[in-house]
């Protein structure tokens, strides 16, 4: 039989990661250094989870 691959994550719009506060794009809000990863999106040989290995993540920026 046939197996059909399973495709994990499949482009549906905007996926957050653990360590976003909001979609990117959003008003007040900007990217920022991942304090997990320090911006490397690893942790040792594994993908950073709390960006999900981007090193980035989204913040809001509170003003003042
Ligand atoms: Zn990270």
């Amino acid at each position: 039989m046939t197996s059909t691959p399973k495709d994990q994550g499949s482009s549906e719009g905007t996926k957050l990661n653990p360590g976003d506060q909001a979609e990117p794009g959003t008003p007040g809000t900007g990217e920022n250094l991942c304090p997990d990863c320090n911006g490397s999106g690893r942790i040792g040989v594994t993908s950073c989870p709390n960006c999900g290995g981007t090193g980035k993540i989204i913040e809001g920026i509170s003003g003042g």
